[in-house]
């Protein structure tokens, strides 16, 4: 071990170093393999995955589960009037607002384009709907800054819950999504219950 003059070691400092970044590296590569690069929620694959797991234990111990299927009104509009870049922007606000509105035991993935799904453990579809609700609220709140500008946006979001007819991940997502349309169509920036 080379020693500096008043006898310390030189290379001691820059060993400990390249553990802690190797480990640094190691930790954001784990990250980014399960998370959405744009929006830091969770991946698409991971996501469903959880539907998959949380379905399975609700199933096992009886317990309740729901689902929510988030989709931006007329994101078509932001693209066209501010810009791909601007709309990607609005999708990283989105995804900070949904990180926000759930707990820690919850995960919100984005699930497509400007779709998200968030998946809820131990909710009943009465529960989903009351925080489906307070999505509605907190997204059309938030002010995003694009530019010199200031707009907000609103979502649909259809809600579906485990019961005796959802017995599969593809059942249960594609039961959220035809409520997500349904709130699509009832008019937008409105909460829809999948019917069963
Ligand atoms: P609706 O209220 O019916 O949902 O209207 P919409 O305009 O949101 O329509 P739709 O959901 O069909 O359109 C989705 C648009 O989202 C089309 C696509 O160009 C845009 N989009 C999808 N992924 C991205 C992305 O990663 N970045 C940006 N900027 N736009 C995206
Ligand atoms: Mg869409
Ligand atoms: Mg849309």
């Amino acid at each position: 071990l080379t020693k500096n003059e008043d006898g310390t070691p030189k290379y001691f400092v820059s060993i400990i170093e390249d553990i802690a970044s190797r480990k640094q590296i190691e930790e954001k590569l784990n990250f980014q393999l399960g998370h959405d690069a744009l929006t830091l929620l969770s991946s698409r694959d991971i996501t469903i995955k959880t539907v998959d797991t949380e379905l399975a234990r609700a199933q096992r111990y009886q317990r309740p589960l729901s689902v929510l299927m988030i989709d931006i009104d007329h994101f078509k509009r932001v693209n066209d009037g501010y810009g791909h870049q601007y709309g990607d922007e609005v999708l990283k606000e989105i995804g900070k607002v949904l990180m926000a509105s759930v707990r820690a035991c919850d995960l919100a993935g984005r699930y497509g384009g400007e779709e998200f799904l968030i998946v809820l453990p131990e909710l009943s579809q009465k529960d989903g709907a009351l925080l489906a609700e307070r999505i509605l609220k907190n997204v059309s709140a938030r002010k995003i800054r694009l530019g010199g500008k200031t707009i907000s946006v609103t979502v649909s979001i259809g809600v579906a819950s485990l019961s005796g007819k959802h017995e599969t991940t593809d059942l249960l997502i594609a039961s959220a999504d035809e409520a997500m349309y349904a709130a699509k169509k009832a008019g937008r920036n409105k909460v829809k219950l999948a019917v069963g």
